[in-house]
């Protein structure tokens, strides 16, 4: 499990290729036919590259890998949700989950794939809900280990990925110049071409890093894990509000609302005697109405040794039809992956040791 000390040939774009070629003196439609042997054919070594010069080819395994990532483990079935657990060069572990049709932040109903897909390995942001966090923070992944997420699973499955969330593990906004290079390859027509609408990146809340994100030109969406709707609530189960309140979030998302022009979505989890009151929901009315936002409901998901535990099913319909009555556009989830722990908040940092994987310890 040495580290890999060449950089992986998946987290280049079209650009950096040409500028890669033109330094070594090479024609610019050498990268074009790079990327096509990359994405288009999904070859797995330079020697595949045949209309490449022995030399060229030579030249380029000398300076990058391939870096696919091994999938360790899969957990769950063909036609539901699936959890891959994959092992990063310098032997870390993430995973990503597979999450078939229905539940789907684009909107539309085809039988099409969802992936959710992790931006770091584990987090810094300490959300007291979270599995994710529990260990904290161990490293940023690469724009190559984002965009192999979804290349390991379309080769596994032998399917296209439609959709992407960046709702696995890590914070993607405090990553962002590397999610930034994995959404240009994700989304480029020279890489796998996924639409811009069809990517979702979600956030605790970094108001200065939404911001910057609405810069990019892509029509990506995005998404808030709000979880309370005053400052009070949210503080109490989310430290990143006492750095952004509620009021400088929302400043951020006036801005991406009026740079973007579309819908942001925002999470809520339910979590009983928490966040699940009346009044929360009444305040959380107003705000969405505002900023014409619409809201995603979530049903605490159980998480080991973590206190929490979901409303009972009336007071989540309570809470749903006060956002509702207050002329705000929200559903209720009903949850998939949550008997595989591959569910919203429930992935986990792990560990290979020489008896198997084990979950890392608290702390
Ligand atoms: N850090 C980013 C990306 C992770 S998204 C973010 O916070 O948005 C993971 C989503 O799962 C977030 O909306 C998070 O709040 C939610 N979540 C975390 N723990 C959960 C749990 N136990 N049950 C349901 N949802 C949970």
């Amino acid at each position: 499990m040495s580290a890999s000390p060449l950089p992986s040939v998946f987290g280049l774009t079209l650009d950096d290729w040409i500028e890669w070629m033109q330094e070594r003196g090479q024609p610019k439609f050498r990268a074009k036919q790079i990327v096509e042997w990359l994405y288009q054919k999904r070859v797995s070594s330079f020697e595949e590259m045949t209309n490449l010069s022995r030399e060229l080819r030579q030249l380029l395994t000398e300076h990058f890998s391939f870096g696919a990532l091994p999938v360790v483990r899969v957990t769950g079935s063909e036609d539901s949700t699936r959890k891959y657990l994959f092992r990063l060069h310098d032997g870390r572990l993430i995973e990503t989950v597979r999450i078939p049709a229905n539940v789907n932040f684009a909107g539309d109903r085809s039988p099409r794939i969802t992936l959710c897909i992790s931006s770091q390995v584990g987090c810094a942001y300490d959300c007291k809900f979270c599995a994710s966090g529990l260990a904290g923070f161990t490293r940023n992944l690469e724009a190559a280990e984002i965009v192999g997420q979804v290349l390991a699973v379309e080769r596994e499955t032998g399917e296209p990925v439609r959709n992407i969330v960046f709702m696995g593990m890590g914070e993607p906004l405090a990553n962002l110049t590397r999610l930034t290079k994995a959404l240009e390859i994700l989304n480029a027509d020279w890489g796998v071409n996924i639409g811009a609408r069809h990517m979702t990146v979600s956030t605790s809340g970094l108001a200065p890093q939404i911001e910057k994100l609405s810069k990019l030109p892509m029509q990506i969406r995005l998404a808030i894990s709000l979880h309370g709707a005053t400052d009070e609530v949210r503080e109490k189960i989310m430290p990143v509000n006492k750095k952004y309140s509620i009021t400088r979030l929302f400043e951020a998302l006036e801005t991406w609302r009026d740079v973007k022009k579309q819908k942001i979505t925002f999470e809520y989890i339910l979590i009983e005697g928490v966040n699940d009151s009346l009044e929360q929901a009444e305040v959380l009315a107003k705000r969405a109405r505002g900023l014409n936002a619409k809201v995603n409901l979530i049903p605490y998901n159980t998480v080991e040794g973590l206190p929490w535990k979901r409303p009972d099913v009336p007071q989540q319909e309570a809470f749903l039809h006060t956002l509702e009555r207050g002329g705000v556009k929200a559903t209720l989830r009903r949850e998939k992956g949550h008997d595989i722990d591959a569910a919203c908040g429930q992935l986990r940092l792990q560990q290979e040791t020489e008896e198997g994987i084990i979950v890392k310890e608290q702390g």
